[in-house]
């Protein structure tokens, strides 16, 4: 299925987006024709990079995953939305620089790496932003901390919405939505900003980073709600896999209308390198 609007707009795609799991590969194991999809993506010239909301892994540990699972990446291909959320905060308070995260050891990381310090949690120390992102360590302590800088007025600042992440183990994993709402409830205030999935700030980054126009780029995942609604209202191809969570006729009552519906990239590349034979003839 492929809607008129957009139809044309194939062979000018020079970048694809792409969700991980249900897209790229389920439970951690790549679909058979990840690998091909990707190579022949590269053969084609088109650049990809991969979306996540999950920090709670940094982009190195992204790599090591997906280089383990035989495909050619670099740090340049993943993108989470602590990355996303850095964009956020060096646009929105270019002149604050300690904070407080609720977040992995990982994610405190890759904010100190581009020159932030991370306050502790001795409430003498003042920072002056709070971000929360997918902490798997998070304590009683930290919690209780960062609803107080919260309750003080700090800005507050949530990395992505998810509520709990996907997992086959007897447990619900917790995620930063879920954190958020609690933090919400306890201190009277919501998150003033959430750059993560299906915020459009998450492929800025993208369109900004690899210098693209909108209609360059295609973001490619199983989600209605995220991948696809990130794409709603722009000029941005949103392409829909059937690999994941979305069946097709869950299209019939959802508010988000992908672009684009393939049962999965394997079918992506065909049309794909369709646009481009055409474009030649
Ligand atoms: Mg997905």
């Amino acid at each position: 299925m492929v809607r008129a609007k957009k139809k044309n707009q194939f062979a000018s795609i020079r970048h694809i987006a792409l969700d991980m799991d249900g897209t790229i590969y389920k439970d951690g194991i790549p679909f058979s024709f990840t690998k091909e999809f990707l190579i022949n993506l590269q053969n084609m010239g088109i650049n990809y990079t991969f979306l996540t909301n999950n920090n709670s892994k940094t982009v190195s540990e992204y790599l090591g995953i997906i280089q383990a699972l035989g495909l050619d990446v670099t740090v340049d291909n993943i993108f989470t939305s602590s990355q996303a959320t850095l964009r956020y905060i060096q646009n929105t308070y270019p002149e604050s620089n300690k904070l407080f995260i609720l977040g992995t050891d990982g994610m405190k990381q890759e904010f100190r790496n581009v020159g932030y310090s991370i306050v502790s949690e001795n409430p003498q120390q003042e920072p002056e932003l709070v971000i929360v992102g997918f902490d798997t360590g998070l304590t009683f302590e930290s919690l209780t901390i960062g609803a107080y800088w919260i309750k003080q007025g700090k800005p507050f600042i949530a990395t992505h919405p998810d509520f709990s992440c996907p997992t086959d183990q007897p447990r619900v994993l917790v995620d930063c939505g879920a954190v958020c709402a609690a933090l919400e409830k306890a201190t009277g205030v919501a998150p003033e900003a959430i750059p993560g999935k299906p915020n459009p700030i998450m492929l800025e980054g993208i369109i900004e980073k690899f210098s693209l126009q909108a209609h360059e780029l295609a973001v490619v995942g199983d989600r209605l709600n995220t991948d696809i609604a990130m794409t709603q209202n722009s000029d941005i191809v949103g392409i829909l896999v059937l690999t994941g969570v979305t069946a097709e006729e869950d299209l019939r009552n959802s508010p988000f209308t992908p672009d684009v519906v393939v049962p999965s990239i394997e079918q992506l590349g065909v049309l794909l390198q369709r646009s481009r034979q055409l474009k030649v003839e």
